[in-house]
C-alpha cells in the first residue's frame, strides 16, 4: 500500500501545495484509489509517477470545492484515454446529483463505466482482500472519514518441517496448512499451528478530512497503520476551528493517539502557514508531536509505503506521560476553549478550576482531562453516568460537574 499525496492546502492552493487529494496505490492489482479530488488533482497526477490510467476508486469525503472541483475533469482525461473500463466513485448523498448535473450540462459522454455510490455510515466496499468503511465525521457539510482494511494473510506454511517428520504428501498438509490438528496411521498427532508462522496482519490507512475533533474520528481509526487527519489550524487558531469545524494540530494529534495508531501523517494546512508567514507548517507539526510524537507533515508527492509489519504496541506511551511542552501548549489552548464551552453552552460548567482538580486528584495527564473537556464541549456528555462509564478512573463526584 503506497500513499502519495497530491494535494495537502485548505481551501486554495499554494505555490507548494495544491488542494486536497491523497492517491492510495495496490501494486498487486495495479489499481490506485483516490481520496478526494481538488482542482487540478489530474495536474498532480500528471506530474507524479502515478499513471492515472489505473484509478480504479475515488472516495470523496464531502461537497466542498477544494475536495470535488477536479473530478470531473479527470473523470473526462480518463475517458479520452481509452484505456478505463470502469471507475467507482463513492461520497456523499448529492454527489450523484453533482456529477449527473456536470455530465448533462457540459454534454460530457463517458466512454466507460461509471459507478456512482451514496455512502452511509459502515461499509463501503469489499472484496475479501480490502474493506472500506466509512464514519460521519464533524463538519459544515455531511463528511465522511474512510478507512482501507487489508485483510489478514495466514502465515507462512513450513512444508520442511512436515517432510522431515515424516508426514505423508497430500491432503494432510492441506489440513496442517489451516491449523488444523492431524492424526496420522501410525498415531502420531501433530497440530498445524506448530507448522505455520503467525498470521499477517492488514495494513490499515485512515482519512479523516475535513472535520473538528470528534469521537467517530477515533473509533474509525483504531490501531491503524497510517492516520492522515485534517489540521487546518495552529493550536492557537482553536477559536476559527471550532467555529468553522476544522482541526487544529493539537486535536489531530489527540485523534491519533486516543486511537492508538502507528503513524500519523498532518494534512490540508491553511494557507496562512504558507512560508514567510509569522507561523510555518513546522510549528503545527511541533504542536501536534509534543502530544503524539509519531507525527509527520504530509506535502505534495510526499511517497509513503505501509509495510506489513507486527502487531501495534498494545500501550501507546504517548497517552501515558504528555511532555510538559504538550501540557504548556494545551494549558495556553484551554482558556479559549473553555471561553467558547462557555460562550456557546452557558449549561456548561466544566471550568478551569475543574480541569485542574481532574489533573490533581486523580493523577490523569493535560491530554486526557483535555480530551474530556473538548468532548464535554462538543455535547458528547449528556449525563454524568457517561462520563462515569467512559472514564471509570475518575472520581466525578467529587469534581463537582453540572449538566
Ligand atoms: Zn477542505
Ligand atoms: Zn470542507
Amino acid at each position: 500500500m503506497e500513499i502519495t499525496f497530491l494535494g495537502t492546502s485548505s481551501g486554495v492552493p499554494t505555490r507548494t501545495r495544491n488542494v486536497s487529494s491523497v492517491a492510495l496505490r495496490l501494486p498487486q492489482r495495479k489499481e490506485i484509489w483516490l481520496f478526494d479530488c481538488g482542482e487540478a488533482t489530474q495536474h498532480q497526477l500528471l506530474r507524479s509517477d502515478l499513471r492515472t490510467s489505473q484509478i480504479r476508486r475515488i472516495f470523496i469525503s464531502h461537497m466542498h470545492g477544494d475536495h470535488i472541483f477536479g473530478l470531473m475533469g479527470l473523470l473526462a482525461s480518463c475517458g479520452l484515454a481509452g484505456t478505463v473500463s470502469q471507475i467507482d466513485v463513492y461520497g456523499p448523498a448529492t454527489l450523484d446529483r453533482y456529477i449527473a448535473s456536470c455530465l448533462r450540462w457540459s454534454a460530457m459522454r463517458l466512454p466507460y463505466k461509471l459507478q456512482v455510490h451514496t455512502v452511509e455510515p459502515g461499509e463501503v466496499f469489499s472484496d475479501g482482500e480490502f474493506t472500506v468503511t466509512c464514519r460521519l465525521l464533524q463538519h459544515r457539510v455531511p463528511a465522511f472519514g474512510y478507512r482501507v482494511t487489508e485483510s489478514d494473510r495466514p502465515g507462512r506454511f513450513h512444508v520442511e518441517k512436515a517432510q522431515a517428520l515424516g508426514i505423508p504428501f497430500g491432503p494432510l498438509y492441506g489440513q496442517l496448512k489451516q491449523g488444523k490438528t492431524i492424526t496420522l496411521e501410525d498415531g502420531r498427532t501433530f497440530d498445524g499451528r506448530d507448522f505455520c508462522d503467525p498470521p499477517q496482519r492488514g495494513r490499515s490507512m485512515v482519512y479523516c478530512t475535513d472535520t473538528v475533533f470528534c469521537e467517530s474520528a477515533v473509533e474509525l481509526a483504531q490501531q491503524a497503520d497510517v492516520l492522515i487527519h485534517e489540521a487546518t489550524f495552529s493550536h492557537q487558531e482553536a477559536e476559527l476551528a471550532f467555529a468553522r469545524l476544522h482541526s487544529t494540530s493539537t486535536m489531530a494529534a489527540q485523534v491519533a493517539a486516543f486511537a492508538q495508531v502507528k503513524l500519523l501523517f498532518l494534512t490540508h494546512f491553511s494557507a496562512r502557514y504558507a512560508p514567510g508567514n509569522p507561523l510555518q507548517v513546522e510549528d503545527l507539526l511541533a504542536e501536534a508531536q509534543a502530544i503524539f510524537p509519531n507525527t509527520r507533515l504530509a506535502r505534495d508527492f510526499l511517497h509513503y509505503e505501509i509495510r506489513r509489519g507486527e502487531e501495534p504496541p498494545q500501550d501507546n506511551p504517548t497517552i501515558v506521560a504528555a511532555p510538559a511542552k504538550g501540557d504548556e501548549l494545551i494549558n495556553r489552548g484551554e482558556e479559549k476553549t473553555v471561553a467558547i464551552a462557555q460562550e456557546t453552552s452557558p449549561a456548561i460548567a466544566i471550568n478551569r478550576a475543574t480541569r485542574q482538580q481532574m489533573q490533581q486528584k486523580l493523577g490523569i495527564d493535560a491530554v486526557t482531562a483535555n480530551a474530556i473537556l473538548e468532548r464535554r464541549r462538543q455535547q458528547k456528555f449528556t449525563c454524568l453516568e457517561e462520563l462515569e462509564r467512559l472514564y471509570p478512573q475518575v472520581a466525578w463526584d467529587t469534581l463537582n460537574v453540572h449538566f
